[in-house]
């Protein structure tokens, strides 16, 4: 079996991935927070972990893997959108979510899992508050639950930082119902004008942490092997959900590995709807950007690193993409190269594994492009749609309109044979052929292969 190997933020080094249990492998990826369109930053742990998630279906089988990708739709941002527009907000969650699955649908993302929506796990993070607080990690104050951070000795050791450090530099909000500064919320209370739920603090709604540590237990248990998701989220978010997963869950050891992907940036800055410095993914579908291009480009980087985007990328991705279509038109995938797997299973190395696709199609090994670049998402026939639009190149046009003015050469002089040879010929390259009363119409059926038109003339 291939050994995958990551790189485990929280021991800061790259470790052999050993799971849990082999036939049932797990991941959990912090998702969206569902008020407005994905940008493009937004879909870079999108399309790195689809790609984590498709390796492991390859190493374990398809049936062998679990991927758990929450919905955030409950949150002040929300709120905030649904005062603005007096819209309820479940349907402003709603349409979110249908924009999220179309956007990263066009990207080649395969679903995960299970997609759990925070809202449907309300009683889970309440009973989780509940064992917090009667394990003495948490406490209730002022129709808050606030997490004792002091209460857990390893608090800060997945950021790398103490909780001393993290009061002297952090902006932390400081309310009288804190017994420290660094204390976070798992619960507050929720006026008749905020989405609110009864619990035993009263009408309220939870903080945003818990409901990762609530959804992750429900469906994955208390210690599975992969949790992943941006940097920006490391601190606090994950070192919060560490924390309340742990002390209620004492000795599971919550999740394993710890991937984080870097940044999208813009002009040296992180890409965020705070900002303002952000174009979302449908913004780049609309203007013409095909979807299988957006994802070559962020798989271009390896996720620890920041990354640009840049039309000069896009274009540069698009050419290639082409190029590679029509060499692997009509031809059956074959297995994935074992260097292409190899690349991937070294901390998921996207940018070698593209430049193993190159050496492929460069050596003409059109099987195993195909099959290849599958294991990345790309090439596959649903996200090919683009490069068939544009057509075919004058030459292609020519060579058809020669051998349509044959056929019907050969048709006036009753030369059947002939004829039929060249209604074949199309059909075995994947030239749709409509004879119409303004004469012959073609049109290119999906995996058209121009080659299998060259020796008709
Ligand atoms: P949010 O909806 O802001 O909670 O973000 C959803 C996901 O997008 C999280 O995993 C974030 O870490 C990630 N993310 C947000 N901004 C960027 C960015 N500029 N580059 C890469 N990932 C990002
Ligand atoms: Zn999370």
């Amino acid at each position: 079996m291939t050994g995958i190997r990551l790189f485990n933020t929280r021991t800061r080094t790259k470790e052999d991935f050993v799971p849990i249990d082999p036939a049932n492998v797990r991941m959990y990826v912090c998702g969206p927070t569902v008020y407005d369109r994905a940008h493009l930053g937004n879909a870079r742990p999108v399309v790195v972990f689809d790609t984590l998630f498709r390796l492991l279906r390859h190493v374990f089988g398809a049936d062998h893997v679990t991927y758990v990708r929450n919905f955030t739709d409950v949150d002040d941002k929300i709120n905030d959108k649904a005062a603005q527009t007096g819209r309820p907000i479940r349907d402003i969650t709603d349409e979110t979510i249908g924009w999220y699955h179309a956007d990263m649908d066009a990207l080649g993302a395969l679903r995960p899992t299970h997609e759990p929506r925070a809202t449907d796990y309300i009683a889970q993070m309440i009973a989780m508050n509940e064992t917090l607080i009667q394990r003495g990690h948490a406490y209730a104050a002022e129709g808050h639950v606030l997490f004792d951070v002091r209460s857990f000795p390893d608090y800060g050791r997945l950021s790398g930082r103490s909780v001393d450090d993290m009061i002297a530099g952090a902006r932390v909000e400081v309310a009288p119902f804190k017994r420290d500064p660094m204390d976070f919320v798992l619960w507050k209370p929720s006026s008749d004008d905020h989405p609110g739920w009864d619990s035993p603090w009263g009408k309220g709604r939870p903080g945003w942490h818990i409901e990762c540590s609530a959804m992750s237990f429900d469906l994955l248990g208390p210690a599975f092997d992969i949790h992943a998701g941006g940097i920006d989220l490391q601190f606090p978010h994950h070192e919060n959900e560490i924390a309340q997963s742990c002390c209620a869950h004492p000795g599971s050891g919550f999740a394993r590995y710890w991937l984080h992907n870097e940044m999208l940036q813009v002009e040296g800055k992180k890409m965020s709807k705070s900002l303002g410095n952000f174009f979302t993914v449908r913004d780049l579908l609309e203007q013409g950007y095909p979807g299988e291009v957006i994802r070559f480009v962020q798989l271009s980087t390896h996720y620890s690193r920041p990354m640009d985007w840049t039309a000069a990328k896009a274009e540069q991705a698009e050419a290639t993409l082409r190029k590679w279509r029509d060499l692997i038109a009509g031809v059956e995938p074959s297995v994935p190269s074992a260097s292409v797997v190899a690349a991937l299973a070294d901390d998921l190395n996207t940018a070698g594994a593209i430049a193993e696709l190159h050496r492929l199609a460069s050596e003409g090994d059109r099987a195993g492009l195909a099959g290849s670049a599958a294991l990345l998402g790309l090439l596959e026939p649903s996200l090919g749609a683009w490069a068939e639009i544009a057509g075919p190149d004058a030459a292609v046009s020519d060579l058809i309109a020669q051998l349509l003015a044959a056929r019907a050469e050969a048709r006036v002089a009753k030369d059947f044979a002939r004829a039929d040879k060249l209604r074949d010929g199309f059909a075995a390259a994947g030239v749709v052929v409509k004879d119409t009363a303004a004469g012959a119409e073609w049109t290119l059926a999906p995996g058209f292969d121009a080659d299998k038109l060259k020796g008709l003339l």
